[in-house]
């Protein structure tokens, strides 16, 4: 496991090596923190504010303080309307991309889908004596 893993940056393109599976470089990252910096001081300066007037005064571009928002980054700030609809029904959250009902449902699906395949692996070792079934690879693949 001593491969060298290097990657583009997805912002600047420029080659580095992550650490722990960034998608952009050391540079990218600073400039991202120091503007989330600025957002969290603008917020503190200016309780009560809306996202609109968040966006519109501190200069910071809108994708940017939004995905803050969806880390979860304003729950216990004095933020008003920091919520967005739910990726699946539509529902309005205030972090994460699906509300806690849709959460239950996809993870309930998750785990129907593990167990169908994790049976469905026990029956065909149970009845296979020469190498592998092709379902047993299928479930390989699927793993990888
Ligand atoms: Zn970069
Ligand atoms: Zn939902």
């Amino acid at each position: 496991m001593s491969k060298l893993n290097i990657k583009n940056c997805s912002r600047c393109k420029r080659i580095f090596i992550p650490v722990s599976g960034e998608k952009i470089c050391p540079d990218c990252r600073a400039a991202d923190l120091a503007l989330e910096e600025r957002v969290k001081t603008y917020v503190r300066d200016h309780p009560g504010i809306t996202i609109n007037e968040l966006i519109e005064g501190s200069g910071v571009p809108s994708k940017f303080v939004w995905r803050m928002v969806q880390q979860g980054q304003f729950e216990n700030s004095s933020l008003k309307d920091a919520q967005y609809p739910c990726n699946n029904c539509g529902k309005l959250i205030t972090r994460g991309t699906y509300c806690d009902e849709c959460t239950g449902k996809l993870k309930e699906n998750a785990q129907k889908f593990a167990a169908a395949m994790d049976s469905r692996k026990k029956r065909t070792t149970e009845q296979s004596s020469t190498g592998k079934t092709f379902s047993d690879s299928m479930y390989d693949a699927m793993n990888r």
